[in-house]
């Protein structure tokens, strides 16, 4: 990348640019040039960015740009790519505008037709999913769930019947708070997954039903409220309704008169190889006929 010539007619170029979300060796060659060549780069914490810099050993100016700044600082920011200048956003950790400052900048960068290169590159909410074992198919990303618990209870209740898998960041903080409300609001048997400190020394991904989970983390809670957290919760999985055949009736008829409903159902679903939460749950709606 040459930043002496510009290739977007008479603007600049705005690149973002993901930085490593824990191990440093997780940057791009790509992100390594672009840092090196372009006139600035605006950055959520300047000392934060500098360790970056220095541990690549890399020069370049840079300018604060995090939430509290970002409204006065995204139309300065403008001004200088509108004189053709090529800047470089970065933020703390990971892909900058997720969950990080910057939406309003890439907003009037397309406002005023200033080219926006894009890199890949870390983002803790992808590098989780990929590994929790949860379907990856269809999935949506709730970023922070809010802090207020009431307003948490009410969105994860809003979650409750979402078929995609979803993503949530957490802090340390509120980690036995939200999967307490996981289990209140969405369920104590929903699969979660939780990735800590991915790509660290302590990392750990450790998933199960959420009531284990809330165990899970009780049982050392000094260990679990360290770190920084991305919660998978598996997606809302409608039961099929279904009509046992006579056999299965019978087999399951037989069972209960001497065994009780869980173990009735157990047995003759391992009997006739069929799902046993359906015939449960055909069980209890036919339990009063
Ligand atoms: N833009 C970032 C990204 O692309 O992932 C996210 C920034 S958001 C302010 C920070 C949150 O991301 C943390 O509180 C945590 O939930 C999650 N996170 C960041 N790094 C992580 C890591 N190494 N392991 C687990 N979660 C992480």
């Amino acid at each position: 990348m040459d930043k002496k010539v510009s290739l977007f007619k008479n603007t600049g170029i705005l690149y973002i640019v993901p930085t490593p979300i824990g191990n440093l060796s997780d940057i791009t060659y790509r992100a390594l040039e672009t840092l090196k060549e372009v006139n600035l780069i605006a950055c959520e914490n300047i000392q934060h960015t500098n360790i970056l810099l220095k541990h690549f050993n890399i020069k370049n100016t840079l300018i604060s740009f995090s939430k509290d700044n970002e409204v006065q600082k995204t139309d300065h920011l403008i001004n200088i790519l509108k004189k053709g200048k090529y800047i470089a956003l970065v933020s703390n950790a990971g892909t900058p505008v997720i969950n990080d400052p910057g939406y309003l900048l890439i907003k009037k960068c397309h406002l005023f037709n200033i080219k926006i290169i894009p890199l890949p590159g870390p983002c803790a909410a992808i590098t989780a999913l990929s590994a929790s074992g949860i379907s990856t198919h269809r999935f949506c990303y709730e970023g922070f769930l809010p802090s207020k618990k009431k307003l948490r209870r009410d969105l994860l209740c809003s979650l409750k019947k979402e078929k995609r898998t979803i993503i949530c960041y957490e802090s340390k903080h509120r980690i036995i708070e939200t999967i307490k409300d996981i289990i209140n609001e969405i369920g104590e048997n929903r699969h979660i997954v939780i990735a800590r400190e991915i790509t660290k020394k302590w990392e750990i991904i450790h998933g199960n039903k959420a009531s284990l989970m809330l165990s899970w983390i009780k049982s050392d809670v000094n260990r679990h409220k360290k770190g920084e957290n991305v919660i998978i919760i598996d997606g809302y999985k409608e039961l099929k309704s279904i009509n046992p055949s006579d056999k299965i009736i019978n087999t399951f008829t037989i069972l209960k008169k001497f065994l009780s409903l869980k173990q009735s159902v157990f047995i003759t679903s391992k009997i006739h190889k069929i799902n046993k939460n359906n015939l449960y749950q055909y069980a209890i709606k036919n339990k009063e006929k």
